[in-house]
């Protein structure tokens, strides 16, 4: 390894403070509901699914980089970090492939140029059906759906974390899967982290950089940010077999109640269809109603429900009285709350922002420099485009006082404004 870089100045400089880390599970029902849904999923009998190693144990211990979470950040920040030669270990909690809540299209340039660059062309067989979506339709209640056009590789998140996972092995990055970090500490030099392996094997670990990629609850925010409150979304999804009478090449933005919010979004993939939503609770009259018009009746039922949170952290990282680093130390993707506002689209910046995060790395070793200066020097993109999308959201909101046509819109223009963005 390269240069020495600077203690780290904080809560653990100078200490050997032990901090619990916080497990990795969130623990509210939509979770533990998809927990539940897991094993019914199967059976929408999904193609494509790629079969992850898991890495053997050599019994090292010492790295220069340890990635926390195999999604889109994860996979980008550990495959530029090994394919520049520095020793990574992924560690993910859940044994690969692991679905996620997702419509999983792959939106916008920050999403292309990533895995253009980094990962290279996504293989057709990664996609599911109609693999590319034609454009998004609104509809908002009371007037004609409006549509853009926007081309969007569609995947199950499955397939495609899967895929990112395995070539950022095959760029040198280890995988341990099933693990999870039970104890992060931090010195001037290295953070040391202690880590479950199966129910048995406890293993020491020590990395001079540390990535955290697990998401919307991410315990190393916890970790790093104890003093951080950070307000949660819930949403669910349903999937269920069969069709509607939508047309499956668009994903169409439902507005019952002629406001940005609550919504819910429906889109078709290989034989199934998906509804998704923060929303859906509250909305199920309105979706039975609104979706009865295409075929959809109280008689169907999901194969599988499930859920997920999305951190909402924009006002936080916008005022600057959250920034997603700190010493070696950097969060990336929505353990960042990097998910951009309106669409909450959230896999291009997670790509980007664990690419990001390595070159920080390689930048800090170069330089004897701290990572998080680094990586927070080049972050201004991504949340200045959050600021802009935030207002432009507060807009759309104004919009629906002028009617349902004008608020339909507004939401077109303000979708097609998160689709290019990057
Ligand atoms: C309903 C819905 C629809 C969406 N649709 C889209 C879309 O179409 N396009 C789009 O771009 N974005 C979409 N998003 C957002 C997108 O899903 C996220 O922004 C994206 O997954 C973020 O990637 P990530 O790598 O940061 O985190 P994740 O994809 O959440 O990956 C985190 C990984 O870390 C693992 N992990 C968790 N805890 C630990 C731990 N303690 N230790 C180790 N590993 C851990 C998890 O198992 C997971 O594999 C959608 C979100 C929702 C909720």
């Amino acid at each position: 390894m390269g240069a020495r870089h600077a203690p780290i100045q904080g809560r653990y400089a100078g200490g050997m403070e032990v901090t619990p880390y916080l497990g990795g599970a969130a623990t509210s029902s939509v979770t533990r509901q998809a927990a539940k849904g897991a094993p019914v999923f199967n059976r929408l009998a999904l193609p494509g699914e790629p079969n992850v190693a898991e890495g053997d144990w050599d019994g090292k211990t010492v790295w220069d980089v340890v990635v926390l979470g195999g999604g889109p950040a994860g996979a980008a920040a550990a495959s530029h970090c090994a394919r520049h030669g520095l020793e990574t270990l992924l560690i993910e909690r859940k044994r690969l492939p692991r679905d996620k809540v997702c419509t999983g299209m792959l939106m916008g340039p920050w999403a292309h140029d990533v895995i253009g660059s980094e990962f290279g062309s996504v293989p057709d067989d990664i996609l599911v059906a109609p693999k590319y979506l034609t454009g998004h339709q609104i509809h908002v209640a009371g007037t004609t759906p409006v549509a853009f056009p926007w081309r969007t590789p569609l995947a199950w998140r499955k397939d495609l974390d899967g895929w990112l996972v395995e070539k950022a092995m095959a760029r040198g990055a280890r995988l341990w899967q099933g693990a999870r970090v039970l104890s992060v500490a931090e010195d001037s030099e290295t953070y040391r982290l202690r880590v479950a392996r199966g129910r048995e094997t406890r293993v020491s670990l020590s990395a001079r950089f540390l990535i955290g990629a697990e998401g919307a609850a991410s315990p190393l925010r916890k970790t790093l940010f104890p003093e951080l409150k950070v307000r949660y979304s819930t949403p669910l999804r349903e999937c269920y077999e069969g069709s509607l009478a939508l047309d499956a090449d668009y994903i169409h933005w439902f507005f019952p109640k002629q406001r940005p919010r609550p919504r819910f979004n429906v889109n078709h993939k290989g034989d199934a269809f998906v509804i998704e939503g923060s929303g859906i609770p509250e909305l199920r009259p309105d979706i039975l109603r609104t979706l009865s018009e295409y075929g959809f009746s109280a008689a169907h039922t999901p194969q599988l429900r499930d859920g997920c949170l999305i951190a909402l952290l924009h006002a936080e990282l916008t005022s600057g009285r959250f920034r997603p680093a700190r010493g070696n130390a950097m969060l990336v993707g929505d353990a960042g709350g990097l998910i951009l506002p309106i669409t909450f689209e959230g896999i291009g910046t997670a790509l980007y922002s664990g690419r990001l995060a390595g070159e920080a790395i390689l930048a800090a070793i170069a330089t004897n420099r701290s990572a998080a200066e680094l990586y927070l020097k080049e972050l201004p993109p991504v949340i200045h485009t959050i600021d802009r999308l935030v207002k432009l959201e507060a807009g759309v909101s104004q919009s629906a006082e002028r009617g349902p046509a004008a608020l339909a819109e507004a939401l077109c223009s303000a979708y097609q404004e998160t689709a290019v963005v990057g």
